[in-house]
């Protein structure tokens, strides 16, 4: 499992990876923009669309009331009509239709009436033949038999409008046509365009279009590009005119943008990311290492330092050995020499040397016995046998035996309180904890009664705790810790013999099976020394 992480860290680069990602998303988001631009595009055309069928519709409608008031007019001319009457209709139409501003009637291509003549007296007796565009215009409609609008153009009465023109028949023959006047600032203002040909959102074009299809005139001439962006043309047939709308201010742009801006810090912002993401096992991976080797030199040093102390132990070892061996001999010839002095010149020596020469024996042997315990010290921890189920009891018993001597002169008790039939351990040095602590328990007795020594166990989880207690002379407080250090004594060599190694030589064999030793005692009343030993 580690080993395909492992491998799968160092096949991507995470410089790679970023890049890859970066571009992956940078594409994505170029191809979602692009969609969304389309999409924006399209919904700008239909709404231009939208705005110019609506406004064709609008325009015819209104245009269609030209035909009814043309229509009217052209009936009551099929006969005379006198100025009054044509007044008086003309009145009536113009007040039912709002978009009209003027209705005429033209005979042959002169005008004879114009409604309301205030303003507009110049059209009177005007031969629409004066201009070529004028006729042609004319001759369109009579050719259709229908009402068909010339313009835009500039009016003779003044200002710019469409003449919408009816053919007049008297008698099956053509006698002139009926026309209806509406001025461009009128109309625009009932659609809400401004005389420019544009509102807020919108501009306008109305051309006429010619006989090839281009556009020939214009109406508002404020766009010179009104057929070019996004735009609509709309054919209206009534003056055979294009009807364009074109959105004012194009959005699409704008609006895809921001997705296209989002879509590359995404790209960046992930890039970097999955950069980061993929780097950090790597980092990871490297600082493990480096722990890894700081963790490795330091083992290497304390492995070092670990075979030194071994070197300086077994160093000290010998040393004490030899030490201790060395002694013993000069140790010995100062005993016999002196030994040998007090047999041979006994008679010749006083009492004072005799005395002198017994202090000088009594002091090698003690420190015979100080080297003893000192080799036995310094051989703590070498355990030369293997562990074996040791039977506590007879233990207890041999120790009994070795110490007989001083049980019987005390009439001491020894009493087992709960021990365990056996326990795995080495045997030597369970043997010589029992030793050491059960003499001491004998040589610290109180004179005023009889010792009474009690061995029990207690069985803990991961080990056995010993408890050996006796009713001595017990010790201070202040001692409890003292006494476990080497050469320590509480007492002078004349009132108890003893080196002070007896304890400390215990604490070592204790600690070395990976148990603790302590004491609990009263002064007066007795000890009780604990020990535990890993089962
Ligand atoms: P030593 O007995 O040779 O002096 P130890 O190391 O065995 O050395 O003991 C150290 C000191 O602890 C003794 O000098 C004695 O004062 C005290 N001690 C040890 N065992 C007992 C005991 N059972 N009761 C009272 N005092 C003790």
């Amino acid at each position: 499992m580690s080993q395909n992480h492992k491998s799968f860290i160092i096949r991507i680069n995470p410089k790679i990876l970023g890049i890859f990602v970066f571009s992956f998303f940078s594409i994505l988001s170029i191809f979602i923009t692009e969609r969304i631009y389309e999409i924006e595009k399209k919904r700008e055309f239909l709404q231009v669309e939208h705005e110019a069928i609506l406004f064709k519709k609008q325009l015819e409608s209104s245009l269609n009331h030209s035909i009814t008031a043309t229509k009217v007019i052209s009936f009551f001319a099929k006969k005379f009509i006198s100025s009054e009457e044509f007044a008086k209709i003309s009145k009536e139409l113009l007040a039912q239709n709002p978009f009209i501003d003027a209705i005429q009637l033209v005979e042959g291509s002169t005008i004879i009436h114009t409604y309301p003549l205030t303003g507009n007296e110049i059209t009177i007796g005007y031969d629409i033949r004066n201009e070529d565009i004028h006729i042609n215009e004319a001759m369109k409609a009579k050719s259709r038999q229908e009402l068909y609008f010339e313009g835009p153009f500039e009016l003779i009465q003044g200002g710019i409008g469409i003449v919408g023109r009816f053919p007049i028949y008297r008698n099956e023959k053509f006698w002139g046509f009926s026309a209806v006047v509406l001025r461009a600032k009128t109309f625009l203002s009932a659609f809400g365009i401004d005389p420019k040909g544009k509102n807020s959102n919108f501009v306008y074009e109305l051309t006429k279009r010619g006989e090839d299809g281009s556009d020939i005139g214009k109406f508002f001439n404020h766009d010179p590009n009104y057929n070019k962006g996004i735009f609509h043309k709309e054919e209206v047939s009534l003056g055979d005119w294009n009807l364009y709308v074109k959105a004012r201010s194009p959005k699409h742009l704008v609006r895809s943008l921001p997705y296209g801006v989002l879509g590359v810090i995404l790209s960046v912002v992930l890039g970097i990311l999955s950069y980061r993401m993929s780097n950090e096992p790597q980092r990871l991976q490297s600082l493990v290492d480096q722990k890894t080797a700081e963790l490795n030199l330091l083992n290497e040093s304390l492995k070092q330092k670990a075979r030194d102390l071994e070197i300086t132990n077994s160093e000290m070892e010998q040393f004490a050995y030899i030490a201790s061996h060395d002694l013993q001999e000069p140790l010995r010839m100062v005993t016999s020499f002196l030994t040998q002095l007090e047999k041979k010149y006994s008679e010749s020596l006083d009492e004072k040397a005799k005395l002198y020469i017994y202090y000088a024996v009594d002091g090698a042997k003690r420190m015979r016995q100080i080297i003893l315990d000192l080799l036995d010290f310094s051989r703590v921890g070498k355990f030369d046998e293997e562990k074996e189920a040791i039977d506590l009891r007879r233990i207890i018993d041999q120790v009994s035996f070795i110490l007989r001597k001083s049980i019987e002169e005390k009439s001491a008790e020894i009493n087992i309180i709960s021990i365990p039939e056996s326990i795995f351990c080495h045997k030597t040095p369970i043997e010589q904890i029992f030793q050491n602590l059960l003499s001491n328990a004998l040589k610290y007795s109180a004179t005023e009664r009889t010792p009474v020594i009690e061995i029990s166990c207690t069985e803990l989880e991961d080990f056995w705790e010993f408890s050996i207690k006796d009713n001595g002379i017990g010790i201070d407080e202040d001692a409890f810790d003292r006494i476990f250090i080497i050469f320590q004594r509480l007492h002078a060599k004349d009132e108890y013999g003893g080196t002070g190694m007896g304890l400390s030589i215990v604490k070592k064999i204790v600690e070395n099976l990976g148990g603790r030793i302590w004491v609990k005692s009263n002064k007066g009343e007795g000890s009780t020394f604990y020990f535990t030993i890993r089962k």
